[in-house]
């Protein structure tokens, strides 16, 4: 794929937050195709046999998760597009909300017209202020020139779309989280059953989408699913937008086709790891997922490519670090992320945060022992799949890996408790 879909404020001189750019740009005419040509089953078995799969995490297919609203509910139904973009190194949907807001909304118009959604949400996080003020202005733009409202394209449809900012938690990424956020509620995860297509904001049918998967309903009903399926894996295709960061020459946000090498986006497009330094590992999904070592980089970026190599595709916010890399110290960081940010309705996680951050830190400062590597492994084990939601696991998981792939930074710190302290990590 060479043609720029998802960014294509990159290759265009329209001011694509302005909605003449956009639409002279060919803007909305997925939306009017939609709403004007297409019954909303027909759109959802467009998005299903695209096999869009959810770009946010979790990767479960789009079209299949709209058509889980139950049939002829008599409640009204919502759509949340998830913009709280929490996870570290993630930075990709925060390019399209700033530089294309009007292809997310376009993509919203089309998905809230699918479910029968007549108020739909954009829960953005409360950092984002330039996103906030671009989105906005977007939407009083769409209103006025009646793609928001009543009677869209002339036709029977109502849909409306509503900024609610959040106050900056990681939680409010996970979807019930940010559900009970916008009821004006703390971000407490809710257990599921019943999944939010049922039982979701306000007690009503609710779907959850990302920024980045909302943005691809738009190109999937312009081009047609059989164009999506001819980007990257059939098991889950489409363009993908990769955030690089860490020890490269170019970090940024990259359009790949999905399942473009791990080695091709950190070598070719992000120009390779810093002068003179060799790679020593990768983050290649947001800081929650597993590690691989620099021997472990000839890996597909798809959901299943990599997870058969012991990680997952995340958010696609690829993390590189060089040989300059204390391992300790970035696993260190990393642990006190995820302590700050539980939500502490779960003892294992509440708890296990702590302790995990508390071993670290001692490890880090010269004061840990052989029982200490130990404890880590069993403490993050306990933590796994035992929680209202995953956000344990997504503690838990960097822990175990980066004690597996990199035991040797591990057994130095030991080794050298009482010997030397190290500074804190910010
Ligand atoms: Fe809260 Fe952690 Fe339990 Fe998730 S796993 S509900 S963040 S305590």
């Amino acid at each position: 794929m060479s043609e720029k879909v998802l960014l294509h404020y990159q290759d265009t001189s329209e001011d694509l937050t302005d909605i003449l750019g956009y639409v002279d740009d060919g803007g909305y005419r997925a939306a009017r195709k939609a709403l004007t040509t297409m019954i909303p089953e027909e759109v959802t078995a467009t998005v299903k046999e695209s096999n869009l799969r959810g770009r946010g995490g979790a990767g479960f297919p789009a079209g299949l998760k709209w058509s889980f609203i139950p049939k002829g509910t008599d409640k009204p139904v919502y759509l949340l597009c998830n913009a709280d973009e929490s996870e570290p190194g993630t930075f990709k949907d925060r390019q399209i909300i700033e530089n294309d807001p009007h292809q997310l909304l376009e993509g919203m118009i089309i998905a809230a017209y699918a479910i029968g959604c007549k108020h739909a949400y954009i829960y953005i996080r409360g950092e984002f202020g330039r996103g906030y003020k671009v989105l906005e202005h977007a939407i009083a733009q769409a209103y006025e020139k009646g793609l928001l409202g009543k009677e869209i394209f002339g036709t029977m449809a109502e849909i409306n779309i509503h900024v609610h900012r959040g106050a900056g938690a990681y939680i409010c990424g996970e979807e019930t989280g940010l559900i009970e956020s916008i009821e004006g509620k703390r971000g407490h995860p809710r257990n599921k059953p019943p999944f939010p297509a049922v039982y979701g904001v306000f007690g009503c049918p609710t779907i959850v989408n990302n920024v980045e998967t909302l943005a691809c309903v738009k190109h999937v009903i312009e081009k047609g699913a059989d164009w999506f399926k001819s980007i990257g894996p059939e098991s889950g295709p489409g363009p993908k937008l990769y955030g690089i960061s860490g020890h490269v020459q170019r970090p940024g946000v990259y359009e790949l086709p999905m399942g473009t090498s791990l080695r091709e986006i950190i070598e070719v497009h992000a120009g390779g790891v810093t002068a003179g330094r060799k790679l020593k590992g990768v983050i290649p999904g947001g800081s929650s997922v597993p590690v691989l070592r620099a021997d472990e980089i000839d890996v597909a970026m798809d959901f299943d490519s990599v997870a058969k190599a012991g990680s997952m595709l995340g958010s696609a916010a690829i993390i590189v670090m060089d040989d300059s890399t204390d391992m300790v110290k970035a696993l260190r960081t990393i642990a006190h992320f995820y302590h700050h940010e539980s939500c502490g309705q779960c003892t294992p996680c509440r708890e296990g945060t702590g302790w995990l951050e508390k071993i670290l830190i001692r490890l880090d400062e010269g004061k840990g022992t052989p029982e200490d590597l130990a404890t880590l492994d069993s403490v993050a084990k306990g933590m796994l799949g035992n929680t209202v939601c995953v956000m344990a696991d997504a503690a838990a998981m960097p822990v175990r890996s980066f004690l597996e792939k990199f035991p040797e930074d591990f057994r130095d710190a030991v080794n050298r408790a009482g010997k030397t302290a190290s500074p804190v990590a910010a």
